[in-house]
């Protein structure tokens, strides 16, 4: 059966790639994606053909990878962390039948609320959720009542898409909606490049994080009202110290 394997790669550098997502690749005649991630694996495989297009051309990209993978090539399609989470596998499996069938198998990989996290301390060690603040495939109101909802709720929360040159102020904008359910001194965090060269990491406050300056490689955490600062780690209780 002809092959299509949907690669999450990790947050960057290959010894943060699955076992199972280097042997997809390994198996691949054809890598294809999106420039920033082919880069990280294709100096792994100098002699592979590695097709790309430019980001926002996720449709284009994705039908590249079905017609060679129709055509006949074993394709490994990569994204960056888990290509199930903000990745192209949905896209893949709802373009799937403009071509003759094909075998998709999704690899999963370590999201960046995973990997970011391990690097700020154990903040997801109780309830999380993850919200996207890119408004360009979801309305701005849909992303304030997500905000508001996780707010009250007192889930932990991972910030994909913190903000790009166009949405500078998003993040103010979702400090503003939680901090009508959650104290100014709420323990948060941020990472930046997370497994890449230059990561950077920060703890801070919920007041602190509204005038932060942060990009679109940065992973945000709020923490819960649970949440604590432990030598330096920010850290979410699951509630053994109860029992100890
Ligand atoms: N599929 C990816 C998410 C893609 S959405 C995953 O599972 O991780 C893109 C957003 O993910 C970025 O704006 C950033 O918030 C986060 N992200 C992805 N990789 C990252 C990294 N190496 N360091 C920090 N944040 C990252």
């Amino acid at each position: 059966m002809k092959k299509l394997y949907v690669v999450g790669l990790g947050p960057g550098e290959p010894a943060g790639m699955t076992y199972r997502a280097r042997a997809a690749l390994d198996k691949a005649d054809v890598l294809c994606g999106y420039t920033v991630y082919t880069d990280l694996v294709a100096p792994l495989y100098p002699g592979k053909e590695v097709l790309t297009t430019p980001m926002r051309r996720e449709i284009d990209r994705c039908r590249m990878a079905l017609e060679r993978a129709a055509g006949g090539d074993t394709v490994a399609m990569v994204c960056s962390g888990d290509a199930g989470v903000y990745g192209m596998a949905c896209l893949i499996y709802q373009l799937a039948g403009e071509f003759p069938p094909v075998d998709i198998e999704i690899v999963p990989g370590v999201t960046a609320a995973v990997s970011g996290a391990a690097v700020l301390g154990a903040p997801l060690s109780h309830d999380f959720c993850v919200i996207s603040l890119s408004d360009l495939l979801t309305p701005w109101e849909t992303i304030e009542k997500r905000l508001r909802a996780a707010g009250e709720a007192d889930f932990c929360i991972a910030l994909y898409n913190p903000a790009s040159r166009k949405r500078a102020d998003y993040l103010r904008r979702a400090c503003a909606i939680l901090l009508e359910s959650r104290s100014p001194e709420t323990v948060c965090g941020w990472v930046r490049s997370i497994g890449r060269d230059g990561q950077t990491a920060k703890l801070l406050t919920l007041a602190q994080l509204q005038d932060e300056t942060v990009d679109m490689f940065t992973t945000v955490f709020i923490g819960s009202s649970q949440t604590r600062a432990l030598d330096g780690k920010m850290v979410t209780p699951r509630g053994y110290e109860a029992k100890l």
